[in-house]
């Protein structure tokens, strides 16, 4: 998971159990750690899932997929075939095999790219487990729901 503050800093990443639900973690740089309390109170549902935050206790997630970095590739690879074939070179043999070997990897990095859940308050991440289906995608609507309600009480964790 990638903890943040409520204000959308970083705090850093750290390694969660759901089983073993640690009360505290340490977050920081080395030699600038900082303790924070997790709130594991209804947070994982009857079926094992993260039901809300941990870090700051909303209980709206939303769920997203990490892109895989490599499709920026293909499509300059794939601009750049487009642009030799054009000017009436023909198309190198060089750059249909990188081609080729790119969205290869691109589609093995997609398919085995996990879903992660995402805070809607403080924007802590979670990824690396199973994802409850009533997670849904990313909302503007609730977004502006969570940011007014988390207005009059700024800064109170
Ligand atoms: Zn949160």
């Amino acid at each position: 998971m990638t903890a943040r503050a409520i204000d959308g800093t970083r705090l850093g990443d750290a390694e969660v159990s759901l089983d073993q639900r640690p009360a505290r973690l340490r977050l920081g740089r080395p030699g600038n750690e900082r303790e924070h309390f997790l709130d594991w109170e209804r947070a994982i549902d009857d079926g094992g899932h993260l039901r809300k935050c941990i870090v700051c206790g909303c209980d709206t997630l939303y769920r997203s997929r990490s892109s895989p970095r490599l499709t920026i590739i293909i499509a300059v690879l794939g601009l750049s075939i487009g642009a030799v074939g054009l000017a009436g070179y023909g198309t190198p043999p060089v750059l249909l095999v990188a081609t080729c070997i790119a969205v290869t990897i691109d589609l093995v990095l997609f398919l085995r790219s996990w879903w992660r859940l995402t805070c809607y308050r403080c924007h802590s991440s979670f990824r690396g487990m199973p994802i409850a289906r009533y997670h849904l995608g990313w909302d503007a609507r609730t977004q502006r729901r969570i940011d007014s309600a988390n207005q009059p009480s700024p800064g109170s964790s």
